[in-house]
């Protein structure tokens, strides 16, 4: 692979590392093309009116959507907080100003309990941020109609919907039915979509406000995006006044961001998935034929256009289990940083979307030599720090 990649890894004196392991934050989220780095970089040059700019972020968001109107966040996490709490003061600047001491008589939010899920942060805490209050409905893995009927009364704010993979995917109430009952009660459904593909379904189905993440699949800078009907963003908007002064989004990720979504209409899908699906065969053959391990391609669980390789770990017969495997191929350089977060079923994965030019050949190699030398790792830690959430900021500076 060419040297020159690793550059500016060298010069500043930090890891190499290849992401096989999705969009994650504690790698630095994504790699921008060309055309957004231009952007963002040309935008610090410049004053603007942040208003103007959010209103071209508007027209973009609303054209990719189908949305009435949009406008970017600091990141999907803050677009939550920020509509949440734009549902509960509508457009009165004093309810604004009074949020979160004083959430007012609308201050519940509803939401299944299977959707009470982590991304980096419990979603709960973008919730309680605007001082509102969580009712959840049903059980970690069953939802009724009548639970969510029963729970939709005048101090309800908002329902929240969350489609992820970090959700639970069965005993739900499908979005399109959800949002029947929500609206039947007059109450506006907001859906958490930060890793979604589907830039218009969630819409279609009922939604009122739709999040997305600007710097996952969509490859902006760090940013959220707030779609929905005119009223709701402008209220979400507005709490720039009060609580969301401090998720302040900046000139530099709204330019990189409107660059990334318009790149996103001409996006050749079927392209690029060849690539990733060449990545996976070379993986795949390069794992054949070691003992104890074993390799099968898998569909993305909420239906991204992405498939991933799961490679299975039969200990006795490989030498060291999955985490050990996972943490050994973290500890290469470059680092090859998988995707363990189901890794105590003895499995982990990897993900070929944020694959820069020539690194799909460099994983090949190293999984190969990793992989079939498990005693090796007979003695390693099971947990990279630098892959785990709340390690790795306990290990920060120690
Ligand atoms: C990643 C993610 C978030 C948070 O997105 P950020 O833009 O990083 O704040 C929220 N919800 C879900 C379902 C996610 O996958």
């Amino acid at each position: 692979m060419a040297e020159h990649m690793w550059v500016w890894h060298d010069a500043q004196g930090l890891h190499r590392i290849i992401n096989v392991s999705g969009t994650m934050t504690s790698l630095g989220a994504s790699v921008a093309a060309p055309s957004v780095r231009a952007a963002t970089a040309e935008a610090m040059a410049h004053f603007v009116d942040m208003h103007e700019l959010q209103t071209k972020a508007s027209g973009v968001i609303a054209k990719l959507t189908g949305a009435e109107a949009g406008c970017v966040t600091a990141s999907a996490s803050a677009g939550i907080s920020l509509s949440i709490a734009g549902c509960m003061t509508g457009l009165a600047p004093g309810r604004v100003e009074a949020l979160p001491d004083d959430p007012g008589p609308r201050n519940a939010v509803v939401v299944q309990a299977g959707h009470l899920c982590n991304y980096g942060a419990p979603i709960d805490i973008a919730i309680h941020l605007t001082g509102a209050q969580i009712r959840g409905i049903g059980t970690a893995t069953h939802a009724a109609d009548f639970q969510l009927e029963a729970a939709l009364d005048e101090s309800v704010a908002a329902a929240l919907y969350v489609v992820s993979h970090h959700v639970v995917h069965y005993g739900q109430i499908p979005l399109a039915r959800f949002a029947e009952i929500a609206h039947a009660k007059g109450v506006p459904v907001i859906v958490d979509a930060a890793s979604e593909y589907d830039l218009k379904g969630f819409l279609k189905q009922g939604a009122d406000i739709v999040i997305y993440s600007g710097h996952k699949f969509l490859g902006g800078p760090t940013s959220g995006i707030i779609a929905g009907t005119r009223d709701l963003v402008r209220a979400a908007y507005l709490q720039n006044i009060g609580i969301g002064r401090g998720m302040k989004v900046g000139k530099e990720s709204i330019s990189g961001v409107i660059v990334a979504m318009q790149d996103w209409m001409d996006r050749d899908t079927q392209a690029i998935r060849e690539k990733e699906r060449a990545a996976l065969n070379l993986w795949l053959e390069a794992l054949h034929t070691i003992p104890g391990i074993r390799g099968a391609l898998i569909p993305d669980p909420t239906g991204n256009p992405l498939d991933r390789l799961e490679v299975c770990v039969d200990q006795a017969a490989a030498g060291a289990s999955a985490a050990q495997f996972a943490a050994g191929l973290a500890r290469q350089n470059p680092a090859v940083i998988v995707r363990d977060e189901m890794v105590e079923h003895g499995c982990f994965q990897l993900d070929p979307c944020n694959l820069l030019p020539g690194q799909a050949e460099i994983v090949a190699q190293t999984l190969r030599e990793v992989l079939s030398d498990g005693p090796a790792l007979a003695d390693v830690a099971e947990v990279d720090p630098r892959n785990d959430g709340v390690r790795g900021y306990l290990h920060w500076l120690e």
